[in-house]
C-alpha cells in the first residue's frame, strides 16, 4: 500500500516513520524548502517518547533533550503549590523529555531519510487539492517556486498540515480562522541557572498571567549554563486578534514584560530571563471545535490538523505521534484501508476532542486560580490552603484524560 502524506512536522515524520515499520511504502511531501529546527521547546509526555523509543529514537533523543523530573506548580511570587514528579521520577517506563521543537523535527527527519531514503521527503511541495472519494486518493501539490503542479495517486493522504491545514479547509470550507480565547503567547530562549531539581518544569501565576520555564539543554560544562525555555501568557482581549497566526511571529517584550517586572522568584528573576532571549516570538492562544469526522473516502486529517489544542500540559507534538502510532497500526490491521481509517478515527477522536474541551477549561491550571482566590498574598504552608489531596485530584483527572496511564507499564 502506498501512503502519502502531506506536511513534514512532527506529526507527519512520526507517521512517516510509523508506517514504514509496518511495511508501508511512503512519501511525505511538505510546503516548506527545506526542514529547518524551528519553534521553541516542547515537551514529550512518556507515552510518546515511548512510541519514539519504539522505532529506535530514543539515544537520539536523549543526546538532545533533557529528562523532565517534575512539573511544578507555583503562585505569582514564586511560591510551589505542587510538585508532581514526572517521568522516569513518576514511576514511568520512559522518561519524559523537554526538548526544542526543531531538534525533535531534526532527529525525526534524520530518520526518515535513513530508513525511506534521502527522497523520502519532498520539500517545497504544498497540498492544494484532493481528491479522495474514488478507490485511490488524488493529492496535488504546488511546487511553492515554480507554481508547477504535481498530481500524486495513492491508497491513502494523511493530512499532517498543522493548524492551518488546507486539506482541513477542503473538507470543510465553511471552518474559517482558528478559535482565540484573549490569551497572547510569547516565547522565547534565554542561558540562565540550572534551578530546582534541574529538569523542573515550572508554571506559575494565575490563568490570566502565567510564565512557564524549563531546561531544554544539558548545562555547558564551561559555564553551568543551559538553554531555559520560557512562555508568557497574559490575557490580552482588547489586543487586535493575529489575522494569521504564526509561530515563527517576532514578539515585542514592551508588550508584555511590564507585566512580569516584578516577578522576580528566589529561584529565577522572571524580567532578566525575558531579557536575555535573544528572539521573542507571539502567538495567540488558539485550537479549533473538535470536527465529527476526521475522513473523507481515502483521506485522513492526523495531529493539529486534526485536533489542534491550546498548548496546555505538553499534548500537541505528544497527541501527534500518539496519532501516528495508531494510523499505522489500524491500517496494518485491515486489508480494506478505509476501515482501517476509520478504525484510527475512532480510537483517536474521542480522547483528543476531550483534551481539546479540557484544555479550553484551563486543564489543571484551574488550581492556580483556586489557589489564589484562596491565599492572593501567597502562604506559609500550602496545606493551610489547599488539601493536597485536593489538589492531586484535579491534576489525576487531567492525566487520565491525556492518556498517562499508558506508560506505566513496563518497558517491552
Ligand atoms: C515552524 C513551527 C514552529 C512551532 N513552534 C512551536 C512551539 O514553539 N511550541 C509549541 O507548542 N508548538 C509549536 N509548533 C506546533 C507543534 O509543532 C504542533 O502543535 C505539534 O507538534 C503537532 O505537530 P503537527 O505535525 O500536527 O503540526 P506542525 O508541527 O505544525 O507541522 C505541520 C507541517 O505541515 C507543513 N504544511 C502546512 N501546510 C502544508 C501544506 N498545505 N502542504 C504541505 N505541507 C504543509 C508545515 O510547514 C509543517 O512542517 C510549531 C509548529 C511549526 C510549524
Amino acid at each position: 500500500m502506498k501512503i502519502v502524506i502531506a506536511g513534514g512536522g512532527i506529526g507527519g515524520l512520526a507517521t512517516a516513520l510509523a508506517l514504514h515499520e509496518r511495511g508501508f511504502e511512503v512519501e511525505v511531501y511538505e510546503q516548506s524548502q527545506e526542514i529547518r529546527a524551528l519553534g521553541v521547546g516542547i515537551n514529550l509526555l512518556p507515552h510518546a517518547v515511548g512510541i519514539l523509543a519504539g522505532l529506535g529514537l530514543l539515544d537520539a533523543l536523549a543526546e538532545v533533550a533533557v529528562e523532565a523530573k517534575e512539573y511544578v506548580y507555583a503562585n505569582r511570587h514564586g511560591q510551589v503549590i505542587l510538585a508532581d514528579a514526572r517521568g522516569r521520577e513518576a514511576g514511568y517506563a520512559y522518561p519524559q523529555y523537554s526538548i526544542h521543537r526543531g531538534e525533535l523535527q531534526m532527529v525525526l527527519a534524520r530518520a526518515v531519510r535513513a530508513t525511506l531514503g534521502e527522497g523520502a521527503i519532498r520539500c517545497g511541495q504544498r497540498l492544494s487539492a484532493f481528491d479522495a472519494d474514488g478507490p485511490r486518493a488524488r493529492a496535488t501539490f504546488t511546487d511553492t517556486r515554480s507554481r508547477r503542479e504535481t498530481m500524486v495517486e495513492a491508497d491513502v493522504l494523511v493530512a499532517c498540515d498543522g493548524i492551518h491545514s488546507a486539506a482541513r479547509a477542503l473538507m470543510c470550507p465553511d471552518e474559517g480562522m482558528p478559535v482565540w480565547n484573549g490569551v497572547t503567547i510569547w516565547r522565547g530562549t534565554s542561558l540562565g541557572r540550572p534551578y530546582m531539581t534541574g529538569g523542573s518544569i515550572v508554571k506559575a501565576g494565575n490563568t490570566r498571567q502565567k510564565f512557564i520555564v524549563y531546561p531544554i539543554s544539558k548545562p555547558d560544562p564551561a559555564t553551568g549554563e543551559v538553554l531555559l525555555n520560557w512562555i508568557a501568557d497574559l490575557h490580552t482581549p482588547d489586543r487586535p486578534y493575529l489575522t494569521r497566526e504564526d509561530w515563527n511571529r517576532p514578539g515585542r517584550l514592551e508588550d508584555f514584560l511590564p507585566a512580569f517586572e516584578d516577578w522576580k522568584f528566589p529561584w529565577l528573576d522572571v524580567p532578566s530571563t525575558i531579557r536575555a532571549a535573544k528572539a521573542v516570538f507571539e502567538f495567540p492562544m488558539v485550537d479549533r471545535d473538535p470536527l465529527a469526522h476526521w475522513t473523507r473516502g481515502r483521506m485522513t486529517l492526523l495531529g493539529d490538523a486534526a485536533h489542534p489544542m491550546y498548548p496546555i500540559a505538553s499534548n500537541g507534538a505528544t497527541q501527534a505521534i500518539m496519532d501516528a502510532r495508531q494510523l499505522a497500526d489500524s491500517l496494518a490491521g485491515f486489508t480494506d484501508p478505509a476501515q482501517g481509517l476509520a478504525d484510527c478515527e475512532s480510537r483517536r477522536l474521542p480522547p483528543t476532542a476531550a483534551i481539546v474541551k479540557m484544555n479550553r477549561a484551563q486543564g489543571p491550571d484551574v488550581l492556580l486560580d483556586q489557589v489564589e482566590e484562596r491565599a492572593p498574598g501567597g502562604f506559609d504552608r500550602i496545606e493551610d490552603v489547599f488539601p493536597p489531596a485536593e489538589l492531586a485530584g484535579i491534576l489525576d483527572r487531567y492525566k487520565q484524560a491525556a492518556g498517562h496511564q499508558q506508560s506505566k507499564t513496563p518497558r517491552p
